[in-house]
C-alpha cells in the first residue's frame, strides 16, 4: 500500500541529502521513480544538496499539475513507483492535495522532504498541508546546533546583520533599491534565542558589551509582538 510520507525538518538538517539518499535507495532496488524540486539552492532544475551531490529534476512551479505530470508520464509508457519531493514547503495546497491523489489513486510511494516553518516561525503552506494529509510526518533529527549549543530547531532571516521576524515568506531577488542589495542570510536558532532574536552576530556584540553573557535569558528578553 502506497503512502505519502512527509519529511519535516529545519534548514541545514540533511534533508536533500535524506532524499538523495531515498533515491538512490530506490534505485539500486530496480524502482523507478521522478524527482521534483522547487527553488534548489543550485537555482536550477536539480536536487542538490549541501555535500555538493546532485541529480535533475522537476521543477515545481506555481501552475505545474504533478498529477497531470504523473500521469503524462506513465501514459507515455514510462515506469513510476515513487516520487521524490524535495522543497515541498514551497509547494502549493493545491499540489499537496495532488500528491495525496497520486498516492491513492495510482498507488505511487511519495517522499516529500521539507522545512516545517519559516523565519516567522509559521508553517509554510505547503508543509501545513503535508501535514495535515500525510498517512506519516516523520520529524528529522536536528543535526544542526544553535550557537548557544541546544538543538537549532528555528530558521532565522538575517538582513544585513540584523535578525528580522516580518517580511515576505520568499525572498525572490531584492530590486527594490539598485544602490543597496540588501545582504539576506538564514540562521538557525533554538527556540529561546529565536524569540529573542538573538543570532549569532548579536549575540557576539552582546557579549562584548555587557557584563553579562547572552546565555543568561534575563539579558535578553523577548521583544513584545508588534
Ligand atoms: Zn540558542
Amino acid at each position: 500500500m502506497a503512502e505519502l510520507s512527509f519529511f519535516a525538518g529545519t534548514m541545514d538538517c540533511g534533508k536533500s541529502t535524506l532524499a538523495l539518499q531515498m533515491d538512490h535507495n530506490h534505485r539500486a532496488r530496480g524502482r523507478a521513480g521522478l524527482i521534483f524540486t522547487r527553488l534548489d539552492r543550485s537555482g536550477e532544475a536539480v536536487l542538490s544538496s549541501r555535500l555538493g551531490l546532485e541529480t535533475p529534476a522537476i521543477e515545481v512551479a506555481t501552475d505545474l499539475d504533478i498529477w497531470e505530470a504523473v500521469v503524462a508520464h506513465l501514459t507515455a509508457g514510462g515506469r513510476v513507483d515513487y516520487l521524490i519531493c524535495d522543497e515541498a514547503q514551497f509547494y502549493t495546497p493545491g499540489q499537496v492535495e495532488q500528491l495525496a491523489r497520486i498516492v491513492d489513486e495510482l498507488d505511487i510511494e511519495v517522499f516529500a522532504f521539507g522545512i516545517t516553518s519559516d523565519f516567522r516561525t509559521e508553517l509554510f503552506p505547503g508543509s501545513r498541508r503535508l501535514i495535515e494529509l500525510a498517512d506519516r510526518t516523520q520529524v528529522l533529527q536536528v543535526s544542526a546546533l544553535c550557537w548557544c549549543g541546544r538543538r537549532a530547531t528555528h530558521n532565522a532571516r538575517v538582513v544585513d546583520g540584523v535578525m528580522v521576524v516580518e517580511g515576505e515568506q520568499v525572498v525572490v531577488g531584492d530590486t527594490a533599491d539598485p544602490d543597496h542589495v540588501a545582504e539576506v542570510e538564514y540562521e538557525v536558532l533554538c527556540r529561546r534565542h529565536h524569540m529573542r532574536r538573538m543570532s549569532s552576530q548579536a549575540a557576539r556584540a552582546a557579549a562584548q558589551s555587557a557584563d553579562v553573557l547572552p546565555f543568561d535569558l534575563d539579558a535578553c528578553p523577548v521583544p513584545p509582538r508588534g
